[in-house]
């Protein structure tokens, strides 16, 4: 089965020159062909892109979509003038495990198909909210469902009732072996007010040992050493990365490690933005993602997260739309996604727009006409 996407006004592969008046031929889940539309090949099944622009699919990774309730009243609160504090996630902890399996799974599932509305064809799931070796297992069992990209986080937060030490010791040790079967990645929350540098460090090296990839919350509240460690360790990505130091910024440079921005969350909090301009400028590998969650940034939305880093953080809008697919996509460690190069799936967005500038330049407006995903989720 072939689908010939005709009549694209603008083309963004991320391989080679943006092209205009262009074609592309999507053959058995991948991108077979890409050419000018007058020498486009015949398919069994067309799609009209209209003269719209055509667009990798989002890769969103970061998110924490299996939890309970809301913070809507915490939100308010804040905006009205209370300060961000993080023992809000002990109350969505509550929540999500009074909450049944289908309850849960019900929620993540909505969200997902919000992101897949908004273009997003590829998404990370974290655990964090369960924090019991049980909680947890289960968080990360319902993501598997409807993610490959599984993130085990049970070191998001000690919750209430066990000390510190214990607590690390089932992260590293049961809640680990019950978790890693449908994990793909360790991740911890290494901040101010969270785990420390060397907690962290014991953390990732346990998760890398049973086999699983590191991740990392980094640097959000605070400057620490969580980039260096991240950067040492060889994570894949190192998430927020807003109160940067020199030294961090030169880590990252060069670095196989992600710098993963997150600005919905400085949107939520009404903090100031990362310096994104200086992490590109420097060398360093720029993704964006939403960190959808209920508490410090509750939106599934990778145009609006676009729109942030152009308008707050310093991107051009081609920079944003491309730490945003293909920037993700390396903070996966993937390369069959985030671009449309030959043998890519077929993961595009054709927008009801003549550039992908009208993302940040129409912030709010449902531009995304048509998703198209090779795990059919469109
Ligand atoms: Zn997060």
């Amino acid at each position: 089965m072939s689908t010939l996407v005709s009549n694209i006004g603008l083309l963004v592969t991320h391989d080679g020159p943006e092209r205009s008046d262009a074609a592309l031929v999507i053959d058995a889940g991948r991108v077979a062909w890409v050419g000018a539309s007058k020498h486009a090949p015949a398919a069994d099944d067309l799609v009209d892109a209209a003269g719209g622009c055509v667009i990798p699919g989002f890769v969103d990774s970061h998110s924490h979509l299996v939890f309970a309730g809301d913070r809507a009243d915490e939100f308010e609160a804040r905006m009205a003038g209370t300060r961000y504090q993080a023992g809000g996630i002990r109350r969505t902890v509550r929540l999500t495990r009074d909450a049944t399996d289908e309850q849960l799974l019900a929620n993540a599932t909505r969200l997902v198909a919000e992101m897949c509305a908004q273009g997003t064809t590829t998404v990370e799931i974290k655990t964090g909210y369960g924090l019991t070796v049980d909680d947890e297992a289960r968080s990360a069992r319902l993501a598997s469902t409807l993610t490959e990209e599984v993130t085990f986080l049970g070191a998001h937060v000690v919750p209430e009732g066990i000390g510190r030490e214990t607590y690390l010791d089932l992260v590293t040790g049961p809640m680990l072996s019950a978790c890693a079967p449908f994990a793909k990645w360790i991740d911890v929350f290494c901040d101010r007010g969270a785990f420390d540098v060397d907690e962290a460090r014991r953390v990732i090296l346990a998760g890398q040992a049973a086999g699983l990839g590191a991740r990392m919350h980094g640097a959000q509240l605070a400057p620490s050493g969580a980039v260096r460690l991240a950067v040492d360790l060889g994570a894949a990505s190192v998430d927020h990365c807003t109160h940067l130091e020199q030294r961090d910024i030169d880590a990252l440079a060069g670095a196989d490690t992600v710098a993963t921005l997150l600005p919905g969350v400085e949107f939520s909090t009404r903090s100031p933005y990362p310096d994104a301009r200086r992490l590109v400028d420097a060398g360093a590998t720029v993704a964006l993602a939403s960190d959808c969650n209920p508490g410090s940034s509750f939106t599934t939305s990778m145009p609006f997260v676009v729109a942030l880093a152009v308008r707050e953080m310093g991107l051009t809008a081609a920079e944003a739309l491309w730490a945003a697919t293909a920037g993700g996509a390396r903070a996966l460690r993937r390369d069959d996604v985030g671009h449309l190069r030959i043998g890519a799936q077929a993961d595009l967005i054709v927008l009801d727009a003549p550039s992908y500038v009208h993302l940040a330049y129409r912030p709010g407006v449902p531009l995304v006409k048509r998703v198209i995903s090779s795990q059919s989720s469109t």
